[in-house]
């Protein structure tokens, strides 16, 4: 990628009239902007497969007329990242990642760092050295960090009490304070249980650059109960259930034939409406 690129991520696709695509784009300088790629479904050859599902390139949009959406005129692949629609794991955790993007980001307004990280994660997944579950856990916890939305890991949100001097068993995380409970406070809502060593892992990774961070080995259980609990803590906070998060879960299972920690996601919503 040289200097005199703009680039941007493919977040959706959906097909429009019958010949056009929509596309829903995570640009570097801009922000998520809507696209409309005209005739990309009539002739092969007008942007013959540049316009993939999670790949990276450098769009040339027209200046909308107002209240259309701007015309995409040329487009220059920069990267496909094609492991990312012949692998079902892969293709799920960028589907996930994007839906949350695209739900959160508003339109037109630029968000480098989120980029930068977008960007980074989704080349990792096309690596295939760093595994999935970790790059997640990384890409979740960024995100809430950059959001302004990050867990309180690290003391008690009843008496301050710190993670360490916490009494031993499984610590709860209660919704409601946003932060996790020791042995002795008791939670103001509905309460997310994990082992110590998970939110001690989670609370790692919130200080850590990205770099340490793939570097770092994860047990299978704070992997696996890390990602269920930042699932249900993302969904929790954008109030909706992710159709790619289902999808997601459903290829999971098959690889991780002990992953049964599910959330009700309804419950998350209530619980967010009436606290
Ligand atoms: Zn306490």
């Amino acid at each position: 990628m040289d200097m005199a690129d703009d680039p941007a991520i493919v977040m959706r696709r959906v097909e429009y009239g019958d010949y056009d695509l929509i596309l829903t784009l995570f640009s570097r300088s801009r922000g998520r902007i809507s696209a409309i790629a005209k005739n990309a479904r009539k002739s092969r050859r007008r942007f013959s497969g540049r316009l993939e599902l999670f790949s990276i390139l450098h769009p040339e949009l027209s200046l909308p007329k107002s209240g259309a959406l701007p015309v995409l005129q040329e487009v220059r692949l920069l990267e496909p990242l094609e492991n990312l629609r012949t692998d079902f794991i892969r293709m799920g955790y960028a589907a996930y990642w994007s839906e949350i993007l695209c739900l959160w980001l508003e339109e037109a307004a630029p968000q480098p760092k989120l980029y930068g990280l977008f960007q980074e994660m989704l080349r990792g997944l096309h690596g295939g050295v760093d595994s999935p579950d970790v790059l997640s856990l990384i890409c979740q916890l960024g995100f809430l960090t950059l959001a302004g939305l990050s867990p309180g890991l690290d003391t008690c949100g009843g008496c301050g009490a710190a993670l360490g001097e916490t009494r031993a068993g499984r610590i709860r995380f209660d919704y409601g304070r946003g932060r996790i409970l020791c042995g002795t406070c008791a939670p103001i809502s509905r309460v997310h249980p994990m082992a110590p060593g998970t939110v001690k892992t989670l609370s790692w990774l919130q200080g850590k650059d990205t770099v340490s961070a793939r570097r770092m080995q994860f047990s299978r259980e704070a992997r696996q109960e890390g990602l269920a609990f930042l699932e249900s803590f993302v969904a929790f906070h954008l109030g909706r259930d992710f159709r790619s998060l289902k999808y997601l879960r459903s290829v999971r299972r098959d690889v991780w034939p002990g992953f049964a920690v599910e959330e009700g996601l309804g419950e998350c919503r209530l619980l967010r409406h009436g606290v």
